[in-house]
């Protein structure tokens, strides 16, 4: 499955050697499957989780030699992603609204493409919205992206105020009977609390506009910054409530393990994955495929 090679070739490769390698579990076969968790970016806390589940495991007999390993890692994963309620919000009537928000780099213009893309796919009417105005080269590309797409686009002059943008954006998507609407929003984590604000501001208009929106605030993260991703999430929950995670780059990483982590560690569902830098490269996180794909 396109996206996971790298994750599948650092973590299942170094369990299957380990089961080679071992005729019996003991306590090094129990170490190195720790670090073989840890390496693959699962991260120490849900690695823990994991230990522990396979400790009981082999206690009740579940797990009675190394090869037993891999089917039960894989049920143990597949039931911490599944944990909660993860499928996407839409709106009752008028549009649905997305806000999306991340650092810049992590994907965010591309995955709004993405996402457009995907909801035309499904017959569904799209506007994107710049409310990233701090920069003109962001408005610009996510108008490639519009056009690309086939969404309409509303934009303000670069400088504006993102929240002006947003109440533009959900007026005119009401107006134009419009599904789903996209807005983008600037990612300057260094002037943490303008962006705190800022997202604040935009949270309001909308809501004001449209009760219950935004029904999906997406926040992006880039898999092959690992660890941090989570550092990350941590510090934009504290500026809006999170309802899903979009993991971009997995295509490129051996890091896939992130998304077990973000989900154990944060309880945030990991709603997309990207897959590529195409506007076919998205999709929707599926829990039991990822941990399939993962051991397969
Ligand atoms: P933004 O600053 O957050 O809006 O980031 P962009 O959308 O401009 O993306 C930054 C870079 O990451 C671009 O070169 C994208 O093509 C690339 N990118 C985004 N998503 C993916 C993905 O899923 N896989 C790969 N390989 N590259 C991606």
């Amino acid at each position: 499955k396109k996206g996971l090679n790298k994750t599948r070739e650092n973590l299942t490769n170094k369990i299957e050697k380990l089961v080679i390698g071992y005729a019996d579990i003991d306590d090094d076969f129990l170490d190195e499957l720790e670090e073989t968790l840890i390496m693959a970016d699962v991260g120490v806390q849900t690695t823990e989780k994991l230990m522990t589940a396979v400790r009981k495991g082999i206690k009740k007999k579940e797990i009675n030699s190394p090869e037993d390993l891999k089917p039960f890692l894989e049920k143990e994963i597949a039931e911490i992603l599944n944990a909660g309620e993860d499928t996407t919000r839409t709106a009752e009537n008028g549009p649905t609204v997305h806000l999306v928000i991340g650092v810049n780099g992590a994907g965010k213009t591309t995955t709004i493409g993405k996402l457009a893309a995907y909801y035309k796919a499904q017959g569904k009417t799209v506007m994107l919205a710049a409310a990233d105005t701090f920069r003109a080269a962001a408005i610009d590309q996510l108008e490639v992206w519009a056009q690309r797409s086939g969404a309409q686009f509303i934009k303000h002059e670069e400088g504006s105020d993102p929240a002006a943008v947003a109440y533009d954006a959900v007026k005119a998507a009401t107006a134009r009977n419009i599904d789903v609407l996209l807005i983008d929003t600037a990612g300057r984590l260094q002037n943490k609390s303008n962006l705190m604000q800022e997202l604040e501001k935009i949270n309001r208009v909308i809501g004001r506009e449209i009760p219950g929106a935004p029904h999906e605030t997406l926040l992006v993260l880039d898999a092959t910054t690992g660890q941090n991703a989570i550092s990350q999430a941590e510090l934009f929950t504290k500026a809006a409530p999170i309802s899903g995670v979009v993991l971009t780059k997995l295509d490129g990483t051996a890091k896939g393990g992130v998304v077990i982590g973000i989900k154990s560690q944060l309880a945030m569902p990991v709603k997309w994955i990207g897959v590529g830098e195409g506007i076919e490269d998205l999709r929707p996180f599926v829990a039991e495929d990822f941990a399939k794909a993962l051991f397969a």
